[in-house]
């Protein structure tokens, strides 16, 4: 997702309500964390590889998988109770969201990969949009994805948007431009674009977001773009496509009102999955340490080797609370902007930390093809990038808290 921490800065209305199925209290489900984590170990973690692939088998694992989470109990936690989700607010999510993110195929597989899409164009879409697509979403029938970033400006400056909607004699739109790093764009049916319907680079007005169907005519796949080997971005045109007038999120010149609201709670969501992520790299670590033994004595008992595992457990103790003050503050609808930026810079760099020990606790398997590490690191040095660079968050943050002293 695209990705300015520059959008934060943008005035975003209440989030509350919005960042958790109903925002209604649903009763407390038993040993839910306990339960999320081992059907993410025991059904997901298994088909990793086959879902890195990507392709028709994942697309066969995935669907498999989702039956089972269905028939659990487990699908569509944290999405609205009345769009077919379970309607967990975001509090009672982020309880578990690590384990359920332990994996990158985690939120798919049980179901809460859409919420982001669903709760925008719950709140922004139109009255059609809401009737045609929510409750596919929700029920994992239709694929969405998010197209900010373009080849040929930086992701950073989402001012300079090049791709451009012109307005038809009928009210439609057309679309011309192209984007990259679109993730799960090869699979999607629905992708919302970023495009300037006004205004000229950079204005800062002038932008808005459109819900495009991938079947419509123009709309074309360019080309897939392997991220250190593993599938899943894509580079995207849209050649003239037409879209419906009812077809715009946030209304004419809303986009970056709408991106920055769905970043904050994005970019927090990944946070959580990144801690995931780390505590399962730590694990594997620990386990290593403990069960491999030289002639001196298992590896654990070198004191370097207690030095990753230390510099490890401190990097994961000391973010998950930054991650958890900025679920707090989301949660309660409070300016989040500091918190989440802190938060994602320490999670994306805990997880980026935690994962190189690992490995090289591990040693050569620590890089071969016998466990997670090689894939948790590609996502760790990825997520130093999307969601927004480290640079732009120090910067954001920093601006702000400055503020505050001038
Ligand atoms: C795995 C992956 C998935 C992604 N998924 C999506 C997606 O689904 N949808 C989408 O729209 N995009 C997606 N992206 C793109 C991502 O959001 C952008 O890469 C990101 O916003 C940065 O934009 P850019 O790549 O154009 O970098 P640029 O804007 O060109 O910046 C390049 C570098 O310049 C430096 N820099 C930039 N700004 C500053 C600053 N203010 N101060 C100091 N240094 C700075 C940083 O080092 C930065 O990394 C994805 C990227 C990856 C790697």
């Amino acid at each position: 997702m695209a990705e300015s921490a520059e959008l934060t800065e943008e005035p975003t209305e209440e989030l509350t309500e919005r960042h958790g199925g109903t925002g209604e209290a649903p009763p407390e489900l038993p040993g839910l964390a306990d339960r999320v984590a081992a059907f993410v170990a025991e059904h997901v973690i298994p088909h990793e590889n086959v879902l890195d692939a990507g392709g028709p088998p994942a697309d066969a694992v995935l669907r498999e998988v989702r039956a089972r989470a269905r028939r659990e109990g487990l699908w569509a936690l944290p999405l609205p109770a009345e769009l077919g989700g379970q309607g967990l607010c975001l509090e009672r999510y982020a309880a578990f969201a690590e384990a359920e993110g332990a994996s990158d195929h985690g939120p798919a597989a049980l179901g809460s990969a859409p919420l982001l899409d669903v709760l925008m164009l719950r709140r922004h879409g139109t009255a059609r949009v809401r009737e045609a697509y929510l409750t596919g979403l929700v029920a994992g029938d239709l694929r969405t994805c998010y197209a900010m970033t373009e080849p040929d400006v930086p992701g950073t400056d989402p001012f300079l948007t090049a791709t451009r909607a012109t307005r038809e004699p009928d009210g439609s739109w057309r679309l011309t431009g192209r984007k990259w790093f679109t993730s799960g764009a090869g699979g999607a049916d629905l992708v919302t674009v970023l495009a300037r319907t006004d205004g000229a680079p950079p204005d800062r007005d002038g932008l808005t977001l459109f819900l495009v169907p991938t079947a419509s005519p123009g709309f074309r796949l360019v080309r897939e773009l392997p991220v250190l080997g593993a599938s899943g971005q894509w580079e995207i045109a849209f050649d003239g496509v037409r879209v419906p007038a009812d077809h715009l999120v946030g209304g004419r010149g809303g986009a970056l009102a709408v991106a920055g609201e769905r970043l904050q709670l994005g970019r927090t969501l990944r946070c959580l999955r990144w801690l995931g992520q780390a505590q399962r790299a730590f694990d594997l670590m620990a386990a290593r340490a403990v069960a491999r033994t030289g002639s001196r004595g298992p590896l654990a008992s070198h004191q370097l080797v207690q030095r990753h595992v230390f510099e490890s457990l401190l990097a994961l103790r000391t973010t998950r609370p930054l991650v958890r003050e900025a679920v707090a503050r989301l949660a309660a609808g409070e300016d989040a902007h500091v918190e989440v930026g802190l938060a994602k810079v320490a999670a994306a760099r805990t997880l980026q930390q935690v994962v190189d020990a690992a490995i090289q606790v591990h040693g050569a398997a620590g890089l071969g093809p016998d466990t997670a590490l090689p894939a948790l690191l590609r996502t760790g040095r990825a997520a130093r990038i999307l969601d927004g660079p480290d640079e732009s968050h120090i910067t954001s943050v920093a601006r702000r808290v400055l503020r505050g002293y001038a």
